[in-house]
């Protein structure tokens, strides 16, 4: 008997159109867990580096995590996978709801398409009747409605939707996936389904998942949902408002916006507004907030309510979570009304909140600059508002500079050139990121950042903090209670931490404190997204329930999966390793790993090269971040090892691992 997962993957060729249920190998659960693990595992098997984005041969995976449908507080997390139009590189975008459990309880633990259908259509999966309907109706329609039309045509009003709006249609590189209230909005996934034919996949299960030991499982996740109550109950001090608590930021119930909008930038990434924040701003951010803000609301089997409903004043409700909140906002130097205003265009057109405004802020610096005319920009408004909009509808129907645009700040500044691409500045491996911009260097955020695949905010954050506490007394006090920590060393990483000084940024965390650091955050993230649980109960937030210590128990009584700390942390070093194995094999290299380029006003080049010499040493990768053939051999991945060999990508000449720069050659 399988335990947690089904045992079944659904494959559908769109091409012929045939549809396939597949008993899947348990030894690969072991191997890789499932999630993003298992779909690791896939793409490499079976999408060769050859394989385009929008070739029919690229593959499109929808994945359950290994313990979405079981009772765990928060595992609802679909996680997609593809090769990335925007990146080249391997996408894996996650979305929380009610879509995974569905799937799970329909009786699969993926839906993997491939082929290229000719006409539009959607994918029905009910149980075991699996259809491919016509969708030449749903043409143009936005991804909420989509959701309700299938709903009502299907006579489902519990079906679970995956749809893509117009972008996706469009093959917009930051085309998103939207799903009642979330989305999975990374890496143009969206635009992959579009040109796969796709419109939405449509769920609805009612079977059960067996646990291994029931009893025990349910204990467990009693155990989380008190000390939920007992965090919930205590916000932790010293750090800004949305970092108190757990889940996702709870931008949807927080109101004082003065941290994000005097600290992150402005337009394209390039204006700080030091005194923004006035008391006249707040009344009237607030006044906005409440009178279109209608309902919070949860994912599947979740207390925390960090989305929430928007119905602003004519214009259909919509979902929101999270920093969509202020992305339109803040990169049109507008008002937050205007920011939940187009976001719900932007929401049914599915587009990636994060990357989207950065794209139209940067074409109007690019005029601002004479780069773009107005040639370029024929009947525009001439307000900001109404620049927004008029840009948000030229790249979603790809129409004139939009078909430019549409394909990110990256590839349109390459095609535009005339000195385009020094505005492209906030990517990183070719991808738009939030308007975050510092001062000091801060090593551990350099090493997230530079080395991250995940190509997203929450790559870069984990549950050790962000910036140190000033007093000793109040970082004593955060570690009395600790628990979550892999080691003891952690807590003393943090405690001689210092804001000014010797033990400050850039060199302290020294550079191997900071590897172990991100180590761990990254390790948690990883795990995570291959059991499906929301980053927001685990690997984002500060003390959460979900960690390193009880995550194994929760895989043995749960999937029945003898696990340990150590074999746990094998496995995610495991398919952590086989994603990274995957972008190798497609190009990437050391001179990808790097943070945008003026994310930190104070930069180190030396310490910089030292902080990734030693990093790649310490996961065993050589000088140019390849995984080399030993480390490949302990993760039993001799299989990737064969395949380095065979294209050349490691000879014994490069197996070396990199050369060590040790912390001392860059102390002060
Ligand atoms: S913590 Fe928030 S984002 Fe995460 S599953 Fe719960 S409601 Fe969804």
């Amino acid at each position: 008997m399988r335990y947690a997962e089904t045992g079944f993957n659904l494959e559908i060729d769109l091409t012929r159109g045939n549809i396939e249920r597949v008993e899947t190998d348990p030894r690969d659960t072991e191997l890789y867990l499932g999630g993003l693990g298992t779909n690791a595992k896939i793409l490499w098997d079976r999408v060769p580096p050859e394989v385009e984005p929008f070739s029919p041969e690229n593959l499109l995976i929808f994945s359950a995590g290994l313990l979405c449908g079981t009772p765990a507080t928060g595992c609802n997390r679909t996680i997609v996978s593809t090769i990335s139009p925007q990146t080249e590189l391997m996408a894996f975008s996650m979305m929380g709801g009610f879509w995974a459990p569905e799937l799970k309880y329909a009786g699969y633990d993926k839906v993997i398409l491939r082929g290229k259908s000719p006409d539009l259509v959607y994918l029905w999966i009910n149980n075991d009747k699996v259809e491919i309907r016509d969708a030449s109706h749903l043409h143009g329609k936005g991804a909420t409605e989509t959701a309700k039309l299938i709903r009502q045509e299907l006579k489902e009003p519990k079906a679970q939707v995956a749809a893509i709006g117009l972008a996706g249609e469009n093959r917009v590189y930051f085309a998103s996936i939207e799903q009642g209230r979330s989305s999975a909005s990374r890496q143009g996934i969206g635009a992959v389904m579009g040109d796969k034919g796709v419109k939405a996949v449509v769920v609805r299960g009612t079977r059960d998942i067996n646990i291994a030991r029931p009893a025990e499982f349910l204990g467990l996740c009693n155990e989380v949902l008190e000390y939920i109550k007992v965090r919930n109950q205590n916000p932790i001090p010293g750090v800004m408002t949305i970092l108190q608590g757990l889940g996702s930021p709870q931008e949807m119930a927080t109101h004082d916006e003065k941290w994000h909008t005097e600290n992150f930038m402005w337009g394209n990434s390039r204006v700080r507004r030091r005194d923004f924040w006035t008391d006249e701003v707040k009344r009237a951010w607030t006044q906005a907030m409440e009178s279109m803000r209608t309902r919070l609301i949860s994912c599947y089997n979740c207390p925390m309510k960090c989305a929430a409903t928007i119905s602003p004043p004519g214009q259909p409700t919509y979902m929101m979570k999270c920093f969509s909140k202020l992305t339109y906002t803040m990169a049109a130097m507008s008002d937050l009304e205007f920011g939940l205003k187009i976001a719900q265009h932007a929401t049914e057109y599915g587009v990636d909140g994060f990357s989207t405004p950065q794209v139209m802020a940067f074409a109007l610096e690019l005029y601002e600059n004479g780069i773009l005319t107005d040639k370029d920009f024929p009947e525009m408004p001439s307000d900001s508002e109404g620049r927004f909009y008029w840009l948000l509808d030229r790249i979603v129907r790809r129409e004139g500079i939009g078909d430019v645009l549409a394909n990110g700040t990256y590839w349109a500044a390459k095609e535009i050139g005339n000195g385009a691409e020094a505005y492209a500045h906030n990517n990183i491996k070719k991808h738009e990121q939030l308007p975050l911009k510092l001062s000091m260097l801060n090593p551990v955020y350099f090493l997230m950042y530079a080395t991250g695949e995940k190509i997203n905010i929450t790559q870069i954050e984990g549950q050790f903090p962000q910036a140190p506490y000033p007093k000793r007394e109040d970082r004593e006090a955060f570690v009395k209670d600790w628990f979550q920590v892999p080691d003891e060393k952690f807590k003393q990483y943090f405690l001689d931490w210092e804001p000014r000084g010797e033990n400050s940024n850039p060199y302290y965390p020294t550079v191997q404190m900071s590897c172990d650091i991100v180590d761990w955050q990254e390790k948690m993230h990883y795990i995570d997204d291959a059991l499906g649980m929301c980053a927001g109960l685990s690997s984002f937030p500060l003390k959460p329930p979900y960690h390193i210590h009880n995550y194994p128990q929760f895989i043995s009584s749960g999937a029945g999966i003898d696990m340990d700390e150590d074999k746990l942390s094998q496995a995610a070093k495991r398919y952590r390793t086989l994603v990274r194995a995957i972008n190798i094999r497609r190009g990437m290299r050391r001179k990808d790993d790097k943070p945008p380029e003026n994310h930190w006003k104070k930069r180190f080049p030396e310490l910089e090269e030292a902080l990734l010499d030693t990093y790649y040493k310490f996961k065993g990768w050589n000088s140019e971040g390849i995984p080399t053939k030993a480390s490949l051999h302990d993760l039993d991945l001799d299989y990737v090892s064969e395949d380095f060999i065979q294209r050349g990508i490691l000879t014994d000449g490069d197996d070396a691992p990199s050369q060590e720069i040790s912390a001392e050659k860059v102390q002060k």
